[in-house]
């Protein structure tokens, strides 16, 4: 088994070593004795912190980005997203997700949520880059029945072939996906232990277009009406929430995903931080795809966050950068049941080593402050992922190689 030891480091303002063995962390404290190691470390000057859960995401979509900027969503989707996507090849995908995977461990995310199409490669490119993945097999209506056959026999016979890898049944909206299809994917999410993701409550159009079609029911209070909303449901945007909303999301343990950017880009509203607080509901942050963002960091997704709450709702104390640190790491752990998101000894070793030389994070008055609020992707140094390290020194292999497939321009 590997072993990794990182001497002299920060955490939580105490100067630790910190032992990974294999894929966790063994031991976290002072002047460890650890006999030989593989590979050790110098933590001098440097914080260990536990790195970002990207829980909404479209990865591929980075081949699209700058890509039909500044219109109102429909039109942006009719006439832009979608004809391109249909053009895209598999291995466009499996290039385009790479490029994502690079953006990502740069800006120190080690998992992300995925919803697009081409699921096989978009798992080939996260078992080559060992990062963290559950890849979303989507299902809009639309596109076809041989499609949804194919993407549900895809999920019947799925193996994961790495631990950090999973899939999630993933339909992709209220207005894509209907009543029946819904329910048969909700059950095989079901049989199979599978998440459940979806779009959720994202526009003021998509409630108005649900309440005509279905008896003034809200989205959400749609999808509670056919069953299919639990703890395993992970709803992104819920951006347009009724108090009765929140009263459902809160007692059937739905996990929210805020995709800040991506919700101010789009102009489609502000995520009701009052009513999700006086709920208490589960809420972890998404950067959305690269073409409503327009990039994958969730070091910028923490900060919009906490601005939108702020200016939103009038009130500067709301949602604090300790909240949304919480809701960018741990919490997106604890959504999807993987033992990490913490530095703790047990859990799986994914921690970020971070430069606390680096002009932004000086001086060091509050680190998680200074997380939020300052800092920027450079002021990190080295990514681990499952006792993997994916980034050293800033250094991702074939990132060369990776960007230069990409750098053709699709239109
Ligand atoms: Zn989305």
């Amino acid at each position: 088994m590997n072993t990794l030891l990182i001497k002299n480091i920060s955490l939580k303002n105490r100067i630790v070593d910190v032992l990974i063995e294999g894929n966790v962390f063994k031991q976290i404290e002072p002047n460890i004795k650890a006999g030989k190691v593989d590979k050790i470390i110098d933590g001098t000057n440097r914080a260990i912190i536990q790195p970002f859960y990207n829980m909404h995401t479209h990865s591929s979509m980075t081949l699209l980005r700058g890509y039909g900027d500044d219109m109102r969503l429909f039109q942006w989707l009719s006439e832009y997203i979608w004809p391109q996507e249909a053009k895209l090849t598999p291995e466009d995908i499996y290039n385009g997700t790479r490029l994502a995977i690079v953006e990502m461990i740069r800006s120190g995310t080690v998992f992300f949520l995925d919803m697009y199409w081409h699921h096989s490669e978009i798992i080939r490119a996260v078992e080559e880059m060992k990062i963290r993945a559950s890849i979303g097999v989507s299902f809009i209506e639309e596109r076809g029945k041989r499609e949804i056959e194919q993407n549900i026999k895809f999920i019947n016979g799925f193996v994961s072939p790495l631990e950090r890898i999973s899939i999630n049944v993933a339909p992709h909206a209220i207005y894509t996906v209907g009543k029946d299809l819904y329910q048969e994917l909700y059950m095989i999410s079901k049989v199979k232990g599978l998440k459940l993701s979806t779009h959720l409550a994202e526009t003021m159009q998509e409630v108005k277009s649900c309440k005509k079609a279905n008896n003034n029911l809200t989205p959400t209070e749609f999808l509670e009406s056919i069953g299919v909303l639990d703890d395993n449901t992970i709803a992104a945007h819920c951006v347009h929430l009724t108090e009765h909303d929140a009263e459902i999301l809160s007692s059937k343990g739905v996990t929210l995903v805020h995709n800040p950017c991506a919700n101010m880009k789009l102009a489609s509203g502000s995520f009701n931080v009052p009513l999700i607080n006086k709920y208490d509901l589960k809420v972890c942050l998404g950067t959305d795809g690269t073409s409503s963002n327009n990039n994958l960091s969730m070091l910028e997704e923490m900060k919009f966050a906490a601005l939108l709450a702020k200016v939103s709702y009038k009130d500067s104390s709301l949602l604090s950068a300790n909240q949304v640190f919480a809701w960018a790491t741990k919490n997106g752990a604890d959504a999807m049941g993987i033992n990490s998101g913490r530095i703790k000894e047990g859990r799986l070793a994914d921690c970020l080593i971070v430069n606390l030389n680096n002009e932004r994070l000086i001086p060091n008055n509050n680190l998680i402050s200074n997380w939020v609020y300052s800092a920027d992707s450079r002021c990190i140094e080295t990514v681990i992922c499952d006792g993997n390290i994916l980034m050293e020194n800033h250094i991702i292999p074939n990132e060369e190689e990776i960007l230069e497939k990409v750098k053709r321009k699709i239109m």
